[in-house]
């Protein structure tokens, strides 16, 4: 049979070599561990979970509750692995990490038609189809021949990412629309008084902070500094960075707001707006609670928080096709969290696609995507959709989905969302 090469035993890796072998080829399946570890690798199992035993909630009307049951029906490794090693955890999935690494190293260990190098790879010069899934900590050599690949600019180790909000969940009463200078009305724009400030300030400079990972250094750079690391700075910092509120006038009250946040559309739906400049390193629970102080996000529902984080990814639109190989070299494919996705299902799903393909390309059938309505199929979307302007990785969630058609309560959106989704996959699965 045709050979495929794949870098990486971790989720998306393990994933993409078990779909690869199913696909009927031969897979060389490199790891470098345990020869050497990441910092945050410490088993020389392959499917390591690097940090939460959790793979997150079940409830079949969540975005990742869907992204599991498509997961499970399209013959993922990784959630076998996960139900032979489940521990209870409430309405989430968690495993016995263990137990789950040690399913799925002697699954691959027990096929034929794999075989596992301990190996580290340095350079992309293979001759056969392969697939990258070297994780958010890829070592340098790789990330340097990534870079070479892809250009400078287009591989960023570090994420700062900004929260965002679903749309109907912020107060269009007190928010407004306009850009800077009346330059069209682009943005939303939550408006502070003098006092709203003081009060958002005072809770920003005293709430908890996110401890920093041991190989994470507290060192930013100065074009996305964390918002409480420039209110640290003094209490005028924020007013002349991204709560400036120059050019910006109230229609409610006729006059320029004391300071002002702004909304910035995610994607093409409009279901989703990011809090410009806001990237921060506040505990989650503080940054609901810190965030909610703003003018129009009382009620605010967060779909994505803030972070910032080592991490190693590419700025996968307009390089990866839906394929999941680059476009200036199809035989060379990404899969896992450096595709721009984040979390461990995330990245378990573009494994399985890039082994999938992979696998295909080397038995010259076609390539596959999956459809849009899926949560795969969202997931690819957002990581090749060249229309959105600040592509930062993100877990799956619905706001990435095409809006639905007409009118569904709130209440039963996720349920019709995850309907729509396994109908879609069926209909794919059926014409394959
Ligand atoms: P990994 O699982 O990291 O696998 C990559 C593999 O490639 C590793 O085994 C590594 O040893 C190997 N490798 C790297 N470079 C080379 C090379 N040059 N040659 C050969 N082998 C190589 N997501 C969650 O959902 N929940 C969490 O709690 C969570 N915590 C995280 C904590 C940390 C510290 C980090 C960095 C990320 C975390 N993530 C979490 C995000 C992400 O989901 C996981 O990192 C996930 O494991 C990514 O899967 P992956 O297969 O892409 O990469």
């Amino acid at each position: 049979p045709a050979l495929i090469n794949i870098v990486g035993g971790g989720l998306a890796g393990a994933e993409a070599a078990w779909q690869a072998q199913r696909q009927g080829v031969r897979v060389c399946l490199f790891e470098m561990k345990p020869e050497r570890f990441s910092p945050a690798h410490q088993s020389p199992l392959l499917g390591e979970l690097v940090c939460s035993n959790s793979l997150r909630s079940e409830a079949p009307d969540s975005a990742i509750g869907l992204l599991k049951n498509e997961l499970r029906r399209l013959g993922s490794l990784i959630m076998g692995a996960a139900a032979a090693s489940r521990v209870p955890a409430g309405k989430a999935l968690a495993v016995d990490r263990q137990a789950f690494a040690r399913f799925i190293t002697e699954a691959l260990a027990e096929q034929p038609d794999v075989e596992i190098v301990r190996q580290e790879v340095t350079a992309l010069n293979f001759s056969e189809p392969a697939v990258i899934a070297t994780g958010p900590l890829t070592t340098d050599s790789m990330a340097e021949s990534l870079r070479e690949l892809t250009g400078r600019e287009q591989l960023h180790f570090y994420d700062a990412i900004s929260p965002i909000v679903f749309a109907d969940s912020i107060n269009h009463d007190i928010v407004f629309r306009a850009s800077r200078y009346g330059a069209g009305d682009d943005y939303l724009n939550c408006p502070l008084t003098e006092a709203d400030y003081q009060t958002f300030y005072q809770a920003l400079t005293t709430a908890e902070l996110m401890p920093l990972r041991t190989f994470e250094e507290a060192r930013f750079f100065e074009g996305c500094l964390p918002i409480e690391v420039m209110a640290a700075r003094g209490y005028q910092t924020l007013l002349f960075g991204p709560m400036k509120p120059v050019g910006l006038m109230d229609p409610h009250t006729g006059r320029q707001p004391f300071a002002v946040v702004q909304l910035r559309q995610e994607n093409r739906e409009g279901e989703l707006y990011n809090l410009v400049g806001f990237q921060t390193r506040l505990k989650y629970g503080e940054q609901r609670r810190v965030l909610r102080l703003l003018p129009g996000l009382e009620q605010a529902e967060f779909a994505r928080l803030g972070s910032v984080h080592r991490n190693t990814f590419i700025h996968s639109p307009g390089l990866l096709t839906r394929f999941l190989n680059f476009a200036a070299r199809p035989q060379l494919f990404l899969g896992g969290q450096i595709t721009g996705v984040e979390g461990y299902l995330e990245s378990t799903a573009m494994g399985w696609l890039a082994g999938v393909n992979a696998a295909r390309l080397a038995r010259q059938q076609p390539l596959l995507s999956p459809p849009p309505e899926t949560a795969m199929g969202a997931l690819v979307r957002h990581i090749t959709n060249t229309e959105v302007r600040d592509f930062q990785p993100m877990n799956v969630n619905f706001g990435l989905f095409p809006a639905l058609p007409g009118r569904v309560p709130k209440k039963g959106r996720g349920a019709a969302y995850a309907q729509r989704a396994l109908e879609a996959l069926e209909a794919w699965l059926a014409r394959l």
